[in-house]
């Protein structure tokens, strides 16, 4: 894979006095360095940027727009939801934070690199590495033929840790999900929920800095899903891991920080956790706390200033057509129909 930069680079190398252009001459930084860099600064509290990114899917003769222009900024340790109605994105910005999908574009930050100027081999590393991934379906997360134990050593292999040091480390995280007992039993031997657990540890086993995970309690009970989610919020606070999770689940998104909802590909409201329900929900410890009281909600502007109206608040404020008046009035932009 060349990227844009490497083939320039490539061209200047051919070229026999190269050496003697100047950077002023040509634009381009002589120093390695300055390559890499991005022009902008990068604020040290973010994680993840996502600029625009823009995915299309051509089955055939289809085309289908995954995501349409999606800013989301993502700071180090966050803990927060990605909720939206089925097919509106939410995984495809998954897999393109976890480095399985391209955007096609667009362009997405990991602390301060772009992703997707990363080599080959770079990438392979940033998967096993820097992310770890939840999935929905246990078949997915876990090898079959692999005891609990065995499976969270896989992604160890090629780490250059002994035998030894893969197994304290297995028994480590067990620990950690509360599946130590079940450490030797097969993924069909476990319950749903014990399997995600499994499959928690699996994703933590080379510590990633993101722990991203789709659906991960949509095949689960509520109970076991409240479960799970405390989970997800110790090993937060514990470990400062920072964790994106796609839901259905109302409840679970109830209990993080921050809430974002797509739709059609694009940001369109965020929930934030008001700071007194932080400071209560840590005290509470597992209860469920009222979403309309605990988060105060946002809707969110893109880059060229526009928010989305759902149907519901078009259907309140009578508004039916596709245009409508804008004013400023004491202050408030108020929206009426036309
Ligand atoms: P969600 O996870 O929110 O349900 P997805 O990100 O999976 O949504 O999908 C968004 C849209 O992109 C859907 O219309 C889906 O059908 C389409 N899509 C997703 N993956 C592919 C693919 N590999 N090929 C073609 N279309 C896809
Ligand atoms: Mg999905």
């Amino acid at each position: 894979m060349l990227d844009e930069k490497n083939t320039k680079r490539e061209v200047f190398d051919e070229t026999e006095d190269w050496k003697d252009i100047t950077e002023e001459e040509t634009g381009i930084p002589e120093n390695d360095e300055e390559w890499e860099e991005d022009e902008e600064v990068w604020n040290p509290e973010l994680l993840i940027r996502c600029d625009s990114l823009v995915k299309i899917y051509k089955s055939e003769d289809v085309e289908v727009m995954a995501l349409q222009g999606l800013d989301l900024e993502i700071k180090k340790g966050e803990l927060m939801a990605v909720i939206g109605k089925s097919g509106s994105g939410k995984s495809t910005l998954m897999n393109m934070i976890g480095g399985l999908e391209r955007p096609s574009a667009g362009k997405l930050y990991i602390d301060g690199k772009d992703l997707f100027s990363l080599t080959d081999s770079e990438m392979v590393e940033y998967r096993n590495r820097t992310v770890g991934f939840v999935w929905q379906k246990s078949s997915r997360n876990l090898v079959p033929y692999m005891t609990a134990i065995e499976n969270i050593e896989v992604p160890m292999y090629f780490t250059g840790k002994t035998p030894g040091e893969m197994r304290e480390k297995a028994m480590e995280l067990l620990e950690k999900v509360g599946m130590l007992h079940k450490k030797d039993s097969y993924p069909g031997q476990m319950s749903g929920g014990e399997q995600q657990r499994v499959a928690i540890a699996v994703a933590l086993a080379n510590e990633p800095v993101i722990l991203l995970a789709d659906e991960p309690t949509g095949a689960v009970d509520s109970k076991t899903s409240n479960k799970i989610q405390d989970l997800f919020r110790t090993l937060n606070k514990e470990l400062g891991i920072t964790i994106i999770i796609v839901t259905h689940d109302v409840s679970l998104a109830n209990k993080v920080g921050r809430v974002v909802m797509i739709s059609d590909g694009k940001i369109s409201t965020e929930k934030i956790m008001k700071e007194e329900y932080q400071r209560a929900l840590n005290l509470l410890d597992g209860e469920s706390v009222n979403a309309n009281e605990s988060h105060e909600e946002y809707s969110v502007l893109d880059k060229a200033r526009r928010i989305q109206l759902n149907e519901e608040i078009l259907a309140a404020a009578g508004i039916d057509s596709n245009k409508v008046k804008v004013q400023v009035v004491d202050d408030k932009v108020v929206i009426t129909k036309e």
